[in-house]
């Protein structure tokens, strides 16, 4: 479980230890990281701007990228008993044609797991045996010294400084500490110009099934966590500004068939009026690092869940940068950051941009144009889809710099 610290009981702990290491945002990088680092006998600062209580959030199928992070934490087993396996692959046309049907076994299995957990889950289980965080805090200041980085930290309502020799912002795909060390200009945003809500819907009979429709101006996805079913329903932000219900009525009518499922996963979203919206956009930086400052995650390379593979990235890349941080002392910290970017940029950008390229096949706005693209759809292999994805799990960097103890 986390647990409140402050920043300076978490600095006091860090006492002599060296490098002294701040990450910000205890999301999926950023409490991955701490925990990588905690593992190995370093003491990072965890800051938070969040209260305590989150909820669980939303669904995330996670790819095999994770295993070895998990593996070395410990926590394969928890990780196993905390999710689903996600077997089958199921896309469905607006007709309710299936359009392609695919083992997920197959495509991924020789790789590891494929498995279905609750965002708000997965944090759960990476804060096992304690996690100290200092919530509601943020840093609002980065100063570039000669041999340190000084952070000017709100903590509660309260400013004060403080002197690291790393500092990691994993604040997600809207990060602002990023824009304290990048200008503007350093990043690019892809936006999609659709958006949509997650809702829940009761577990049923395809446990290990993901579900899709891509309709035409309309998108909806079914993904089984334990114990419920996890619901994205999109559209263009034209006709999603109608609201949910009204929305959900509109892919009704988009749609020629819609499944028993699929309508009670609609039902559902029209009676949550207060669903959280999500923007279906991403951004990207010219520069993962700058010195002692770096960017991880969604921060670094935030992804469009069009491919599911954001978080799976953002726990690769927190073992990657653990692993070099662990081996570094207060002089080479810039270098192990750098190595870290050469690492695990390329990695992340390619599943970036497969996650663009699914975007553009399925987000289709007219009903001929999605005809079109359900025929090429229907007529492409597993391996359009997971192809590039399968290719970075081949290559994976199976480096173990420093063993956990
Ligand atoms: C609807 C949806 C479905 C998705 N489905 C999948 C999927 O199936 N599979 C998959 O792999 N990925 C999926 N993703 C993508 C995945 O969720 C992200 O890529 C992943 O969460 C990135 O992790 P992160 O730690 O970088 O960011 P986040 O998990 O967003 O964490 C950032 C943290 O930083 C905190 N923070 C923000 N600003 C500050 C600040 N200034 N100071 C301190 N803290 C701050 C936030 O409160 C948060 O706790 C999905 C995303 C969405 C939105």
């Amino acid at each position: 479980m986390f647990v409140p610290t402050s920043v300076t009981a978490q600095l006091a702990a860090t006492g002599q230890h060296e490098p002294r290491v701040l990450i910000v945002g205890a999301g999926v990088a950023g409490l991955t990281l701490a925990q990588s680092l905690r593992a190995r006998g370093m003491h990072p600062v965890l800051v938070e701007r969040a209260e305590q209580r989150q909820d669980s959030g939303y669904m995330l199928g996670l790819m095999p990228f994770v295993d070895p992070v998990l593996d070395d934490l410990g926590l394969e087993r928890h990780y196993l008993e905390q999710s689903v396996a996600v077997r089958q692959y199921r896309l469905c046309a607006s007709t309710g044609a299936v359009l392609r049907s695919f083992s997920v076994d197959t495509a991924l299995g020789e790789f590891g797991h494929y498995r279905g957990i609750e965002r708000g889950r997965l944090l759960e289980l990476l804060t096992t045996g304690g996690a100290p965080v200092a919530f509601r805090t943020a840093p609002n200041a980065v100063e570039r010294t000669g041999g340190t980085v000084r952070v000017c930290l709100t903590e509660n309502e309260t400013e004060f400084r403080a002197d690291f020799d790393a500092v990691i912002a994993a604040d997600g795909v809207h990060s602002t500490t990023r824009g304290l060390v990048l200008g503007a200009e350093r990043v690019e945003t892809h936006d999609t110009g659709w958006g949509g809500w997650v809702t829940w819907g009761e577990p049923d009979e395809w446990l290990d099934t993901y579900q899709e429709i891509w309709g035409p101006g309309c998108f909806v996805g079914l993904y089984p966590v334990p114990g419920r079913t996890g619901v994205f329903t999109g559209g263009p932000r034209t006709d999603t500004t109608r609201g949910p219900a009204a929305f959900a009525q509109l892919v009704r009518d988009r749609l020629r068939t819609v499944e028993p499922r699929f309508s009670r996963a609609l039902t559902a979203l029209a009676d949550t009026p207060e669903s959280h919206y999500w923007s279906l956009s991403d951004v990207r930086c010219a520069d993962w690092t700058v010195g002692r400052f770096a960017l991880l995650g969604d921060a670094a390379a935030g992804f469009l869940p069009t491919a599911g593979v954001g978080a799976a990235m953002a726990v690769e890349s927190a073992g990657a940068l653990a692993r070099r941080l662990a081996s570094a002392d207060r002089s080479t910290v810039p270098r192990a950051l750098l190595d870290y970017e050469r690492a695990q940029r390329p990695r992340v950008e390619s599943a970036q941009r497969n996650s663009r390229q699914l975007a553009a096949l399925m987000l289709w706005r007219g009903r001929l144009s999605s005809r079109v693209r359900d025929f090429a759809t229907a007529l492409a292999g597993v391996d359009t889809a997971l192809g590039p994805i399968r290719k970075l799990l081949a290559q994976r960097d199976h480096d173990r710099a420093v063993p956990v103890s």
